[in-house]
């Protein structure tokens, strides 16, 4: 077999590969990228789970269940009215995956546009950066790289006694491709994916009850966020039960009887579909040949280290299938950092300064640490926040929920965090992200003109609240 010879071979066109395959193609190197999945077409599909069935076909649902959702329980206040409103789903899932093609296909042209080399299949790693690639047409064709980068993102993790069956148990790739609303809508885990596929489904008309295992909700965020976000989304229907152990999903002809034990002790709920959405892991099933010396963490992850790299010579890896937030922006930012550091410039990525954002109805957004985190560190901190009740521009908007929090170093006055929770949040968490990359202090945000009237002067009043301050609420 002839073995064509790359500067870069990528594993994975999803958002941290084709970032590191475009990147390292700019920079003038030889490069090729590597995709098994195929779209709903049955076609080649570049651009990974964001692409595909993550963060765009989500976000399209989320657009148009919130357009429904306001419609019909928001219009009313603005004095609108609508006789009969109704929403096909067809047409919504079908504006998806208009969305879905535009965007996998837009990779290809970059791919193009770039010269980066795409081969549709299933890569393996051997030793001595060596990569085989399956292709779809039963083929099989050896690359060889200077350097390789394994971006081969994750899978959703699957709960041994509820398997996916692709239709009355589903993971967000089903959950993204219902043909109907379901009257019941069982979720099983309050993480991110729950909460925005549980959203759409609610919004539509679904009942939607979520089963999480931890008697705290959103753990990993701001307690008062969390706080304020649980009783919004109780205020919208969404049936939230913490602290709930589920142990078993009986699927009877089209529901699924599903028993879990909480604080009462053992319940039963049925439901006619069920989302299982527990988590994700590492997608490295079959990448790796034996003796590449690459490993694996117990959690299946890829070691690396601060800069990616594996420890063998010349392979990197980076995205969902490393340590870190499994964010596609923390994917973008790495595979950009690989791709300039084979190039020989400087790459790096601040784990610290990434921002999450969870888009339901309010967004929740952060950076950094949280009130809780510095306190079990014991890291001096003031905090001030603005509720966007008291903000104009969101009264105006009818969309008072939520408050923004700015945490400071006590001495310092260095930003340690921004907790958000309100109407557009997932843009404003960007000012936190810059002046915390600027090692800015609360002062300097409060001192930065922002314009009026703007959902952004919540920023401004909630940093001028650290240091007791803020023009528009008592300190
Ligand atoms: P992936 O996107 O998983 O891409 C990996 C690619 O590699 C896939 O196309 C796969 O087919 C291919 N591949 C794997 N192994 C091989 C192999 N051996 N040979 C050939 N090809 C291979 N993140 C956000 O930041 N914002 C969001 O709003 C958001 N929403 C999401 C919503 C949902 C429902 C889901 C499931 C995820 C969401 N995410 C979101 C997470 C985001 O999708 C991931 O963090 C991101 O896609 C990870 O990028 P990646 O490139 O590491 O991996
Ligand atoms: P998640 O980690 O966000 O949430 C999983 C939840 O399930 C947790 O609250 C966990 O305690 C709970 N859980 C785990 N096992 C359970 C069990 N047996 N019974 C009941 N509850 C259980 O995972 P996810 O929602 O599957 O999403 C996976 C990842 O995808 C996210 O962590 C995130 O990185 C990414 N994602 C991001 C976005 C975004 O950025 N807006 C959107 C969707 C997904």
């Amino acid at each position: 077999m002839a073995t064509e010879n790359f500067d870069v071979i990528v594993i994975g066109a999803g958002p941290a590969g084709y970032h590191a395959a475009i990147r390292a193609a700019q920079l003038g190197l030889k490069t090729a990228c590597i995709d098994a999945a195929l779209g709903k077409d049955g076609k080649p599909a570049l651009g990974g789970t964001c692409l595909r069935v993550g963060c765009i076909p989500s976000k399209a649902l989320l657009d148009s269940s919130r357009q429904y959702w306001n419609l019909t329980h928001l219009f009313g206040e603005h004095g609108i009215t609508a006789s009969n409103p109704a929403i096909d789903i067809g047409t919504m899932i079908g504006r998806k995956d208009k969305i879905v093609k535009q965007f996998t296909g837009g990779i290809a042209m970059l791919f193009k546009a770039n010269k980066v080399t795409p081969y549709y299949g299933f890569g393996q790693l051997q030793p001595g950066n060596v990569v085989t690639v399956k292709q779809h047409d039963g083929t099989t064709v050896e690359l060889k790289g200077t350097n390789v980068v394994l971006a081969a993102g994750s899978d959703s993790i699957e709960l041994p006694f509820a398997k996916f069956d692709g239709k009355t148990i589903v993971d967000n790739v089903g959950a993204l491709d219902f043909t109907e609303v379901p009257k019941r809508l069982g979720v099983i885990g309050a993480g991110v994916i729950g909460l925005e596929l549980g959203s759409v489904w609610k919004r539509l008309g679904a009942e939607v009850t979520i089963l999480e295992a931890l008697p705290d909700f959103l753990a990993a965020a701001d307690a008062e966020v969390a706080k304020t976000a649980a009783r919004e989304f109780k205020k919208q229907g969404l049936d939230i039960r913490l602290g709930a152990k589920v142990s078993k999903a009986d699927v009877k002809k089209n529901e699924v009887v599903l028993t879990y034990t909480d604080a009462k002790g053992e319940q039963t709920i049925t439901v006619d579909k069920l989302l299982v959405s527990v988590g994700r892991r590492a997608a490295t099933k079959g990448l790796l040949a034996d003796g590449t010396g690459v490993k694996l963490d117990q959690r299946g992850m890829i070691e690396v280290d601060e800069h990616c790299h594996t420890g063998v010579d010349g392979v990197w890896a980076i995205g969902d299938c490393v340590r870190g937030p499994m964010l596609a922006h923390k994917g973008f930012e790495e595979g950009i950092a690989v791709a300039e550091l084979i190039a020989g410039l400087p790459g790096h990525v601040n784990l610290d300064t990434i921002p999450w954002v969870i888009y339901t109805e309010p967004e929740i957004a952060w950076v950094g640490k949280t009130e809780e985190q510095l306190k079990a560190e014991g890291t001096p901190y003031k905090a001030g926040s603005f509720p966007f009740a008291a903000l104009g521009r969101a009264v105006a908007m009818a969309e008072p929920a939520g408050f923004v929090k700015v945490i400071a170093h006590a001495e310092t006055d260095r930003i340690l965090g921004m907790h958000l929770v309100g109407v557009n949040v997932s843009e404003l968490v960007h000012e936190g992200v810059l002046a915390m990359e600027f090692s800015g202090s609360a002062d300097d945000l409060a001192r930065i003109c922002h314009a009026h009237p703007t959902l952004s002067e919540a920023v401004h009043d909630a940093a001028m609240a650290v240091s007791k301050r803020a023009i528009h609420k008592a300190n």
